[in-house]
């Protein structure tokens, strides 16, 4: 495929603002994709990117460089492009703009000489690696249209906002290969297993039979260097109902951390976090660790990284565990606050999945493989069947200044990406709060008045994830919780998320000053959950949606929340159905 082509679809990706549209032009374009190769590159592309997001192949060129490619493809001077941009704001449009200046018709490039052309980008390092990439990005620039070039540039800026969600390309992919969205649950197991949009496209899309296409996405199993979504828990209120409605449970502490999940590949091992991103570079002390004390030359693991203090024998919480930002001040961490993996389950060991296996069978083999030590822990865990010792565990942990504890199934596999009742976590609250905090979604923000206009921003749409949809719907205003400083820092925060119209995947009744691309995730404390019209969470017809009253902002968890992950519709009906039960 030409990739004109995929850029004209771009174009009206771009425009829109509703899902099914995006859905059937999605489709439309996948259509038109002969060879499995290529419908992978597609599927990376339509999200910005040329490989899988958890592999750690970051164009990241600045505007600055990219500016000077644009200059040189175009033989103009570097001011030029940089006024453009002051006004344009976008060196997309940039790059359209000065490519039809200097009358470029050029159109030889095909989607693969692309994609070859920015892993090249992503790949070159060492001496000169600036202006290396300014040059090989002109070169490709000098051989596409206008149209191609606004998008060319966008993808090593890392803004191509197309505001596709994963969910929309997959019932793309199902409508494209099966002409209806049946079939999108079996190609969602799939995704759970291995969090790879192109492999899922790819095994389509070697088969030229329907069933044969489905049974192969069918057997794609969990993999060694590919992160498996996460299996979460559901809420009930105290140890009693637990007990009534789960049995017997084993119960775990519920640590306040950093969530890993840990491939090792013989010597080799990656982490990656809850959002599936590869963060290895973060954790060298668990790295380390795992090398010692797995005693299996493959493994996945599921853990929680936290930092923990050796002399006050502390637990630290999530901030102080993420504190941990550049190499320098990563290696000086490690040393001053040792980070520990507690270690809670078991998917994979020496070439064999284990998550079909029940859950008492995964503790015992995660006992039996990591040799004790002082990095890698496995989790404390108890078989209990009464609500009395359940209580007492309960309290242990919160003395221990631990958050509660995750009560699990004992004959439950492990359910990639579920939330269900086979794990359930008991925490504790604050009076007159909600139970748990809500994970939400910025969808806008609405400038302010008097002080808070100076500071730029003076409240925060956000929303909750409708997964049925693949959409986020709203549920508040937020106007308390950030520092003058936050305020301040939010324009620049979401500046690269701006968007002139409603995004596609958001539904809203109320306009906020400036629309944002659903992608940051904050997590928001609020005293109840009540109907409201102007609320588009959990609204049918003409019912009342769901919505918070008085939520504050409580911290930014874009570092290892995805907006997918927000808290859905579903679990807000059940919180607002379960408050005041206890
Ligand atoms: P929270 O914000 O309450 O941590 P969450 O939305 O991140 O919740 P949940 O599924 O609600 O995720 O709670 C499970 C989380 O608790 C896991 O994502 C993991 O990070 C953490 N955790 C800590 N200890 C355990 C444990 N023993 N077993 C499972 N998860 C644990």
């Amino acid at each position: 495929m030409e990739f004109a082509t995929l850029a004209q679809y771009f174009e009206k990706l771009e425009k829109t603002s509703s899902r099914l549209a995006l859905i059937a032009m999605l489709s439309e374009l996948f259509r038109l994709v002969e060879s499995p190769d290529e419908i992978e590159k597609v599927c990376y592309l339509v999200q910005g990117r040329v490989a899988p997001f958890f592999e750690a192949l970051e164009i990241g060129m600045a505007e600055k460089t990219v500016a000077r490619s644009i200059a040189i493809a175009y033989n103009t001077n570097p001011e030029h492009v940089l006024t453009l941009d002051a006004t344009l704001g976008d060196m997309g449009l940039v790059a359209e703009q000065v490519s039809k200046e200097a009358g470029n018709v050029s159109n030889v490039l095909h989607v693969d000489d692309i994609v070859q052309g920015l892993k090249t980008i992503a790949q070159t390092s060492g001496k000169g690696t600036v202006e290396k990439r300014i040059a090989l990005l002109a070169d490709l620039l000098g051989h596409v249209d206008s149209l191609s070039a606004k998008y060319v540039v966008r993808i090593p800026l890392g803004n191509l906002r197309l505001g596709i969600g994963d969910p929309t390309i997959l019932d793309a992919l199902a409508t494209a290969k099966f002409n209806n969205t049946k079939n999108r649950k079996l190609l969602e197991g799939a995704y759970n297993k291995t969090s790879d949009l192109g492999l899922i496209a790819r095994t389509l899309w070697q088969q030229s039979g329907e069933e044969d296409a489905l049974r192969a996405v069918e057997q794609l199993d969990i993999q060694v260097g590919k992160p498996i979504r996460s299996e979460l828990a559901e809420r009930l209120p105290d140890a009693e109902a637990v007990i009534k409605k789960m049995g017997a449970v084993d119960v775990q502490y519920k640590y306040d951390g950093f969530r890993t999940q840990i491939h090792k590949d013989g010597h080799h091992v990656s982490i990656f976090s809850r959002n599936l991103e590869n963060m290895s570079h973060m954790f060298p002390e668990i790295i380390e660790g795992t090398r010692k004390q797995v005693q299996a030359d493959s493994v996945i693991l599921d853990a929680e990284a936290l930092a923990y203090n050796p002399v006050s024998e502390e637990f630290l919480p999530f901030q102080e565990t993420t504190r941990r930002r550049r190499k320098h001040n990563i290696e000086e961490m490690a040393k001053q606050m040792p980070l520990k993996a507690f270690v809670f389950d078991i998917l994979y060991k020496d070439g064999a999945s284990l998550i079909d296996k029940p859950m008492v069978e995964r503790m015992k083999i995660l006992e039996e493989t990591i040799k004790t030590d002082d990095i890698l822990m496995p989790t404390s865990n108890h078989v209990v069947s009464d609500a009395k010792t359940l209580s007492l565990l309960f309290d242990e942990a919160i003395s221990k200044g631990l958050e509660g504890v995750v009560v699990k199934k004992l004959d439950s596999p492990y359910e990639a990406g579920a939330r269900n009742f086979n794990w359930v976590k008991l925490k504790r609250h604050s009076a007159g709060a909600l139970h748990d905090t809500i994970d939400c979604v910025l969808l806008g923000y609405i400038f302010g008045r008097g002080k808070r206009a100076a500071l730029g921003a003076g409240a925060l749409l956000v929303g909750v994830y409708d997964p049925k949809q693949d959409m986020f719907v709203t549920v508040t205003k937020i106007g308390t919780g950030l520092t003058d400083e936050e305020w301040r820092g939010i324009k620049e925060r979401t500046k690269r998320l701006e968007v002139d119209h409603k995004p596609a995947r958001v539904s809203s009744l109320i306009k906020p000053s400036v629309w944002l691309e659903p992608e940051i995730v904050i997590e928001v404390l609020a005293d109840e959950i009540t109907r409201s019209p102007i609320h588009t969470a959990g609204k049918v017809g003409d019912e009342p949606g769901y919505a918070l009253r008085f939520p504050r902002l409580i911290a930014f968890r874009e570092k290892d929340k995805k907006p997918t992950d927000a808290t859905t519709v579903e679990e807000l009906i059940e919180m607002y159905q379960s408050q005041g039960k206890k």
